[in-house]
């Protein structure tokens, strides 16, 4: 099948690593033709690497040749983007958050579906490898059914660049690792929000948020809590999970951790009490050795195509996208409910 050739809008940090590495791990369906960033550094940068420069967004959307583009500029120019690109009949594949808030995102929707042209976001952490064991633990009910789920991403370097620090830009960390928590975790459970309670946190004096901790239940029962630091000087473990027969616990992208299962044998004996501080304590004492057993990690194995491939295929074969747009949307409509609640106390 023919060649998708895309443009690249935005050539910063996101825009430059899908231009070489995500779009060309495609590259018999794709090719990347140029790019157009406000920056004029970053196009010479660009044009260093053999891409074509173009001067303006417009001509970009005149060439013909040029069927899909990818947006990674600030979150708030992306609804602007994302419609004028559409009515020009390219095919969108855009960065997350995908807009800044709903109403941002209904805008984009009903002109793709006026237009019939694809749009499609990047929510690329569907394909994590811890975030495939955990989906897997879910699904297998490998520790049983899961009931409680943490989900955290900690660093100390306070809010990275320069207009993530901005609310006009759309910056903050909600916006930022929190939609890809969010989106992770509404993935994963296959039930509506019931309830969140949420904290964003200005330690640093930004007038962005720098991080959050949101309290979600499901109406399934699953309970969530999900975490976003840029203050931690040391981490809690990326995922720690527990199910009705064993936890899982993953310390981070290295994925190392451990799962420990009950065996379920009923003939083990009772815990011994440990000193606890100046105390006793049988009830946090180990469980005796026969009562519980240390399972490998599944293969972080994902049983869908890759974000690209499957763009391609949504594109020429009319496939059903992986991310879907209305998943988008709820995640972002949970992000607006956070804001609104904490702005609102
Ligand atoms: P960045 O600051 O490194 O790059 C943004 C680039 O866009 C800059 O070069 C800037 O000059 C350019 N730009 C700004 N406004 C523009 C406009 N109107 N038209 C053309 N170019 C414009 O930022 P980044 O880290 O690359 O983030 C870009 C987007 O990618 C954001 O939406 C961000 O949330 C997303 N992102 C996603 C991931 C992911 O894992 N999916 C990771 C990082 C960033």
């Amino acid at each position: 099948m023919s060649i998708i050739n895309f443009a690249v809008i935005g050539y910063g940090g996101m825009g430059s690593y899908h231009a070489h590495n995500l779009i060309p791990a495609e590259s018999t369906r794709f090719h990347v033709v140029g790019t157009y960033d406000i920056s004029g550094e970053r196009q010479q940068i660009s044009k260093g690497k053999g891409l074509h420069i173009y001067e303006s967004l417009d001509e970009v959307l005149k060439d013909s040749n040029i069927e899909a583009i990818l947006i990674a500029t600030p979150n708030d120019s992306h609804k602007e983007i994302a419609i004028r690109a559409l009515r020009a009949g390219k095919h969108v594949v855009c960065e997350k958050p995908v807009a800044m808030n709903t109403d941002e995102l209904d805008e984009i929707l009903a002109v793709a579906k006026e237009t019939g042209n694809v749009f499609m976001v990047h929510q690329n952490r569907r394909w994590d490898p811890d975030f495939l064991i955990i989906r897997q633990l879910y699904q297998n009910k490998t520790i049983g059914d899961i009931f409680q789920i943490e989900t955290r991403v900690q660093g100390a370097n306070g809010i990275p660049g320069d207009w993530r620090h901005l609310e006009k830009h759309g910056g903050g960390m909600l916006l930022d690792w929190g939609v890809h928590l969010l989106d992770q975790l509404l993935w994963l459970v296959d039930s509506p929000v019931q309830s969140v309670h949420s904290d964003l946190s200005y330690i640093l004096g930004d007038e962005v948020d720098d991080g959050f901790m949101s309290y979600i239940t499901f109406e399934n029962g699953v309970r969530a809590l999900v975490e976003v630091g840029t203050t931690n000087y040391t981490k809690l473990p990326r995922w720690y999970v527990k199910g009705l027969e064993g936890t899982a616990k993953i310390n981070d992208w290295d994925l190392s951790g451990e799962i420990i299962a009950a065996t379920g044998r009923k003939d083990v004996a009772a815990p011994t009490p440990i000193q606890a501080g100046v105390g006793l304590t049988k009830t946090m004492a180990p469980p005796s050795e026969e009562a519980t057993e240390k399972l490998a990690f599944p293969e972080a194995k994902a049983d869908f195509v890759p974000f690209y491939q499957n763009f391609y295929e949504v594109v020429r074969e009319g496939a059903e996208p992986i991310v879907k747009n209305e998943e988008v949307r709820k995640v972002l409509k949970l992000i607006d409910d956070i804001f609104e609640s904490c702005h609102k106390g």
